[in-house]
């Protein structure tokens, strides 16, 4: 054997080995904590993993049940990605210590600051990545547009015996109101809660879409629900929930004074994260425009990055509106204070 050969075949092997050690690194997983229950999200998942070869281990649980969880775990917690979908239960974890920072070029460039958490210079401790509107739908032909086109209405005397809410403590619900608090103040605020529930048709209770059901069926005159129910309802193949849709209106409220408001689902790396690199990984992919427009559409949402643009008939549908552009830590904070307005109030 000649010296070159000898020297090739040794190269040969070193190359390998590398490969067989690359490969066993590359065997990378992500743990992620998600509060996103939409199927559709389950492609999203499936082509990070083929792209970039990191397994992803899911846990669901809404997001009290994840925040708990991470709370109990601790330090010993797995959770790498922890994803929320809700403003004021965003801003919660991160109060709670329970993200790190990130700082990272590419999402900075694409996630519009007033979706990101608090960044004091060593990145945002969570990114948004889609948004969605809370709406107010009513009955066609039984209530006037012009009588529910603000959440103020929804106290006026004028809608007596016909709102129906999901419970008032729900993380929806109480950013909603934590919105309303920062433009009316406490007192205003409390006794507007007072008008809501004196005006309910029954007591709170089911999700967005059985409001917008009980709008339809006559049981209520006018609900409250993100814009993402709706537009479900709307491009649902089945004809009964179709003809729900025909029956309702859809208002953006307060387009004359603050604007519709809008929560958000979110993610940040976990404060404990042992796959640190895999995680901001999988947060620059959720930025990128083909997972905006699978991670938006897929469920109905706005995409967070301002240039991916989606063609969603019942969004479009729905139209274009003005957004309440309140912080996210105003809405997190207020939304605490809330709570306690909603227990005087006897608000379900
Ligand atoms: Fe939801």
């Amino acid at each position: 054997m000649s010296i070159p050969n000898v020297l090739s075949r040794a190269a040969l092997l070193v190359a390998s080995l590398g490969a067989a050690w690359s490969a066993s690194a590359q065997e990378q997983v992500l743990n992620l904590y998600s509060a996103r229950h939409y199927q559709t999200d389950e492609a999203l998942y499936a082509d990070f993993t083929k792209a970039t070869g990191i397994k992803i281990n899911r846990v669901d649980a809404d997001d009290a049940g994840i925040l708990a969880r991470l709370r109990s775990e601790g330090a010993s917690s797995p959770a790498d990605v922890v994803m929320l979908v809700d403003a004021a239960r965003l801003w919660r974890a991160e109060i709670d210590g329970l993200f790190q920072p990130v700082k990272s070029k590419l999402l900075e460039s694409r996630i519009p600051a007033q979706l990101r958490g608090k960044d004091d210079g060593a990145g945002a401790q969570w990114y948004g990545f889609s948004t969605r509107a809370r709406v107010i739908v009513y009955a066609k032909g039984i209530v006037q547009r012009a009588d529910v086109d603000t959440y103020e209405d929804l106290a006026d005397p004028k809608n007596k015996g016909k709102v129906c809410t999901r419970s008032g403590s729900h993380p929806y619900n109480l950013s909603l109101f934590g919105s309303v608090y920062e433009h009316l103040g406490a007192e205003k605020t409390e006794a507007w809660l007072g008008g809501v529930v004196a005006n309910m048709a029954r007591d709170p209770k089911g999700g967005d879409t059985d409001q917008i059901k009980a709008v339809a069926s006559g049981e209520c005159g006018v609900a409250i629900t993100n814009t993402y129910y709706l537009a479900r309802l709307m491009r649902s193949s089945k004809p009964e929930d179709r003809a729900v849709v025909e029956k309702v209106g859809v208002v953006f409220p307060n387009q004359a004074s603050w604007g519709t408001h809008v929560n958000i689902a979110g993610a940040g790396v976990a404060k404990n994260a042992r796959n640190r690199e895999a995680a901001v990984k999988f947060l620059e992919y959720l930025a990128g425009d083909s997972a905006q427009t699978y991670f938006a559409n897929g469920n109905n949402e706005y995409p967070a990055v301002p240039s991916v643009k989606l063609a969603n008939p019942a969004l479009d549908a729905m139209g274009a509106f003005k957004a309440d552009l309140i912080p996210i830590s105003t809405v997190g904070l207020n939304s605490v204070r809330v709570q306690q307005a909603l227990d005087r109030a006897g608000y379900k």
